[in-house]
This record gives structure tokens, C-alpha cells and sequence, in this order.
């Protein structure tokens, strides 16, 4: 495909690793191109960051058509810079577009759209283990018209953020709450998909978590409020009594890449890993018999983020003696041994770029 690439008159300077913090700081440029019906996607361009103009009609604004994906681009202890099983985020983006009918990517366009955005981007990918060139792409339907259909006018972009690492100050467990009035998603909702809409619900829940001290809920399913699905906006795995578990996709998980790939490391070192429904009283029953002995969240931001803490009701339960649990230690390990390229690939899953 073709890129037309406008470069900046006004270069930034890259702030000091330690100061990137996350999604404040964004590179010089930013991928823009444009779909129409019947036309397709056109106008593949890289032009200097800025704001964006729309129509006050654009049916984002009204409808909400919007998705987004969220991938990483390391610094390798080599020097060079990679990607983490970037076709993943892709083909979950067109699984996205396919939920709120908005147009399609071209799987070979979209990977050539990443690679060359990060190849000019590159001095903007810090060096330090545990920091990011932290990519968001996304896409929103641009109809100029307050109809309510499959948008015939889209916009897809991407922008990208120099980010500093998530554990700057340690893996520290966190507190979770169960929560018992908001649903994140329902069945034959949205759930599975990266859309705007899913984040802006969930906040309130998230909220109000903080008020009383946690960092996140922990989301149980909409139909029944009884299994449970996800934490804050990661997905959970927990160790009970020697067995992984982690929510089966019914349709509400959203299908993480980090959970897949901690299914993948996790089988190969030999655990048994079952994805099945797991309802609140057996998570419950464990923590109370001691049969819990580690939980964690995961997702690209964090990789994994372990479970301290988890309170359902007026009951608060220590996970792991309130510390980084065996399994959770490993899969950080591997995985970000992987992702920075301090260990050897032996999944495939690196794109060097
Ligand atoms: C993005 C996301 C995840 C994690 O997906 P990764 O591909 O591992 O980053 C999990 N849950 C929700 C709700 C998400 O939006």
C-alpha cells in the first residue's frame, strides 16, 4: 500500500525515560486514512500530530461507533525494536469493526501501517527494561448524517506514546473489590470487542472501587451475576488447589492477548491451565479454605498484575500472603523476557521490526 508521509517542521524532544509516565507523551506524527463505501480505505497518510476536525453530526459523537486496540513496541536488549504478536491485535481489531459494523482492515495493510509508523517513530522508543512505545490504533465511523445505520464513512488512526514502565516502583499487589451492581458487558453484547462504549460503562464501577480504597473490581457475568469474568479491564487468572483457572470466552471477556499467552507459557512449563466458568462462591469457598493460592490480572499494559487482596461484600481476604504469588513471578518473567527480547522466542511470537 501506499503512505503518503508529511513529516513535522517541529520535532519534539523525548522527555526523560523516568518522566513518560503512560498515554501523556505522544511521538511526532500520527497515521491517518479514510474509508467510504463503495470507495474503500483511501488516503493512507503520516502527518504531524494534531487535532482532529469533525463533522458535528460525525455519528462517533452521537452513536459511539469506535473501537481500538492497544500493542507495544520494545526496545530490545539488543538494540533493536520488536513487536508482541502484532497480527493478534489486528485480527481482533477486524473482530471488533465486524461487532459495531463498522469497515474492515486489511490484515497485510494494517501490520505494513504499524511497522512503518514505528520505523519513523524510532527514537521514540525508550531503552529502559519495562518501558514501551505504547501503540493505539483505532477507528470511529464518520458519517456526516444523524442516521442511525452501519456507517458508510470511517476514519482509522494511529498515534503512539512513549510510556514509562508500569512497575517503575515495584510489583506491588493490588486490592480488588467484587462487584455486585454494575456489569461490565452481557452475553451477545459487546463484551469481546475493543469498544469505546465498554470503557465509558465501566468506569463508574471503577470509581467507586477507589472511593473505598481498591484499585479495580473484579466484573462478574451480566445474566447471572455469579461467574466471574474479568478485573477492571484485564483479564483474571487464578491458582486454586494446584489448577489454573481462567474464565472460558462466553462472549463478555474480552479476549486478551496476554491471556492467551499465559495459557500457552503456562501449558508448555507443564500446568494444567482450564478455562471454564468459575462462579463467585467456589472463588469464595477457596479463599475461605485456603485453596486460593494466587490471583493476578493480565493484559499488555501491566503484563500481569497480581492480586493482594480481594474483598466480596464486607470481607476482605489476603491472596498470597499479600505478595507476588510463584506463577505470577514466572509468567512476568517469561513473558517480558520475551517482549524486551531477553529471552530466546521460542513461540514465534516476536516481530522485529
Ligand atoms: C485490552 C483488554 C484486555 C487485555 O488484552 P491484551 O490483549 O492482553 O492487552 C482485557 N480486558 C479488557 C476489557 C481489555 O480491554
Amino acid at each position: 500500500m501506499e503512505i503518503k508521509i508529511t513529516k513535522t517542521t517541529t520535532p519534539k524532544t523525548m522527555p526523560p525515560e523516568d518522566k513518560l509516565g503512560f498515554g501523556k507523551v505522544f511521538t511526532d506524527h500520527m497515521f491517518v486514512m479514510d474509508y467510504e463505501e463503495g470507495r474503500g480505505w483511501h488516503d493512507a497518510r503520516i502527518v504531524p500530530f494534531g487535532y482532529v476536525s469533525l463533522h458535528p453530526a460525525s455519528t462517533v459523537l452521537h452513536y459511539g461507533a469506535e473501537i481500538f486496540e492497544g500493542l507495544k513496541a520494545y526496545r530490545r536488549a539488543d538494540g533493536g525494536v520488536q513487536m508482541f504478536r502484532p497480527m493478534e491485535n489486528i485480527r481482533r481489531m477486524n473482530n471488533s469493526a465486524e461487532r459495531m459494523s463498522l469497515p474492515l482492515l486489511d490484515e497485510r495493510d494494517a501490520l505494513e501501517i504499524l511497522t512503518t509508523f514505528v520505523r519513523l517513530e524510532e527514537r521514540f522508543v525508550p531503552k529502559s527494561f519495562g518501558t514501551s512505545l505504547y501503540l493505539r490504533p483505532f477507528m470511529f465511523g464518520n458519517d456526516e448524517s444523524l442516521g442511525v445505520h452501519a456507517v458508510k464513512r470511517a476514519t482509522f488512526m494511529l498515534i503512539a506514546s512513549p510510556s514509562g514502565s508500569y512497575y517503575a516502583e515495584g510489583i506491588n499487589p493490588v486490592k480488588i473489590m467484587i462487584e455486585n451492581e454494575d456489569v461490565r458487558t452481557v452475553r451477545g453484547g459487546t463484551g469481546y470487542a475493543k469498544c469505546g462504549g465498554n470503557y465509558a460503562a465501566s468506569t463508574r464501577a471503577g470509581e467507586r472501587a477507589a472511593k473505598k480504597g481498591y484499585s479495580q473490581v473484579l466484573w462478574l457475568d451480566g445474566v447471572e451475576r455469579k461467574y466471574i469474568e474479568e478485573v477492571g479491564a484485564m483479564n483474571v487468572m487464578f491458582k486454586i488447589d494446584g489448577e489454573i483457572v481462567t474464565p472460558m470466552l462466553t462472549g463478555s471477556i474480552l479476549p486478551g492477548i496476554t491471556r492467551k499467552s499465559c495459557i500457552e507459557v503456562l501449558t508448555k512449563m507443564g500446568y494444567q491451565v482450564s478455562e471454564r466458568l468459575l462462579s463467585v462462591d467456589e472463588l469464595v469457598e477457596a479463599l475461605e479454605s485456603g485453596k486460593l493460592e494466587e490471583a493476578w490480572g493480565c493484559g499488555t499494559a501491566a503484563v500481569v498484575s497480581p492480586i493482594g487482596k480481594l474483598a466480596y461484600g464486607d470481607k476482605e481476604y489476603v491472596v498470597s500472603g499479600g505478595k507476588i504469588g510463584e506463577v505470577t513471578q514466572k509468567l512476568y518473567d517469561t513473558l517480558t523476557g520475551i517482549q524486551w527480547g531477553k529471552l530466546e522466542d521460542t513461540f514465534g511470537w516476536v516481530y522485529k521490526i
